[in-house]
């Protein structure tokens, strides 16, 4: 089969690259790409929110299947026009991806399906938001309602930032729209997902590293960091997350005539063994796909599509007992300003079980420069997590960039600092 994948960073480079040891698989484009997807895909330019040229791209080329990657299309209802259009499509339609693109409409499904969350309420009355948050007192957490490439939140420490991150949001102007949570303590983890109506499988567990540098420190980026399984995610802690969290989710969606296709991504908060909702997102996550990628294989697009398909079950996976680590190398600046079009020169040696993803890379004559914040996600995969991480960083040592830089504690949490 010919398949699109729509995207072009870390996460579709190690979609493009599990697809392609796939021998279901003639032909794998994607739009826009990068240069190490080209290695594995032919990089098309097609703007990834019109669905209509996406259409006409898939007629053209004999696409059977488009697998949307990031969240904006979803968000914009590309995978409905696609699926309307007559492809088979993986991900959500526009009412489903309101599950991302709309905290208040998440915190909606939660309260009416009963899923553990933060305590909460949602405003578009700055006043009336601020006599909430002193009512409660800090710490606080204040997000913007709506997409903000990870940029609307702010865990507020004292009221005085809680009233700053406030008056940020209302200086947007009339349609502001702010949910304010109470602050939970606890563990993050991520679970995936496949769905499709009230069906699902569990794709993987990971935890992220948010903060740019080693300990946790310096500011809030898009991840510079994962690693799969996340421990904290027991079978116990997994089951109660899937029948308290995503199952009745799962059921309010289908319930409310906006059933859900797609990969759905819980970021949790586990205390006690208790999970929390903290976020769903729509798609998978950048980095966490590297690592679930990488562990999965080939079977990656066959759980995908028999999701796709409405056979969910039938795309259970085979776990092998391994564990995976994908480290981000960004642009020294990230997440600030950056220089872009640097040389960037990768290792010759061929780790088994290792693997460059590119996240932000194209190539400018022949010569492989960066072209982003986050630039390469060094992954691999191990018996142990101690070993995929020596592996990891061995290959990152041995890429030649002086204006790069990464974590170099990726996986402390089990490994220690
Ligand atoms: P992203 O999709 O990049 O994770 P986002 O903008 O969708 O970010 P959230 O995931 O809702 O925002 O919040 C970002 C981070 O803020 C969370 O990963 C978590 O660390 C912290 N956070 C959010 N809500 C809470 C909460 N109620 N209590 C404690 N921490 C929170």
């Amino acid at each position: 089969m010919n398949i699109l994948i729509l995207g072009g960073g870390g996460r579709e480079h190690a979609l493009a690259w599990a697809f392609a040891q796939n021998p279901k698989v003639d032909r794998l484009f994607c739009a826009p790409g990068n240069a190490g997807i080209a290695e594995q895909a032919t990089c098309v330019a097609l703007d990834v929110l019109d669905g209509a040229k996406i259409l006409a791209f898939c007629a053209e080329n004999a696409v059977d299947f488009v697998m949307i990657g990031p969240e904006a299309p979803l968000a914009e209802g590309v995978a409905d026009a696609l699926r309307a259009g007559g492809v088979a499509t993986f991900g959500p339609g526009r009412e489903a991806a309101r599950l991302e693109a709309s905290k208040a409409f998440t915190k909606e499904i939660c309260e009416a399906c009963g899923a553990p969350t933060a305590k909460s309420q949602t405003f578009t009355d700055a006043d009336a938001a601020r006599a909430y948050v002193a009512a409660e007192g800090a710490p606080i957490v204040v997000k913007a309602d709506g997409l903000a490439a990870g940029k609307g939140v702010t865990v507020a420490e004292t009221l005085e930032e809680a009233n700053a991150a406030l008056d940020a949001i209302f200086a947007e102007g009339p349609g502001a729209r702010v949910v304010i949570e109470e602050f939970m303590t606890g563990e993050e983890a991520s679970l995936f997902v496949l769905a499709n109506g009230t069906d699902f499988i569990v794709i993987g567990s990971a935890q992220d590293h948010k903060r740019a540098f080693d300990g946790d420190e310096g500011p809030n980026t898009g991840g510079m960091g994962a690693y799969s399984p996340a421990p904290v995610l027991t079978p116990e802690v997994t089951e109660r997350a899937l029948a308290e969290i995503v199952a009745p989710t799962l059921a309010e969606m289908a319930r409310r005539g906006a059933p859900y296709q797609g990969v759905l991504y819980a970021g949790l908060m586990i205390e006690g063994g208790a999970p929390r909702l903290v976020e769903y997102n729509v798609r998978f996550g950048d980095p966490e796909t590297q690592v679930i990628a990488m562990r999965l294989g080939a079977q990656l697009l066959d759980a995908i599509l028999a999701c796709a398909e409405g056979r969910v079950a039938e795309g259970a996976v085979n776990w092998a007992d391994d564990h995976a680590i994908t480290v981000v190398m960004a642009a020294k600046g990230y997440p600030g300003d950056y220089a872009k079009g640097e040389e960037i020169g990768l290792p010759a040696i061929d780790l088994p079980g290792a693997q460059i993803f590119h996240a932000g890379t194209r190539l400018s004559d022949g010569r492989l420069v960066s072209n982003g914040g986050r630039v390469l996600n060094v992954t691999a995969r191990a018996g142990t997590l101690g070993e995929a991480r020596d592996r990891a960083y061995a290959m990152l040592d041995a890429v030649a960039w002086p204006g790069g830089f990464a974590r170099r504690d990726i996986g402390w949490r089990v490994l220690g600092g």
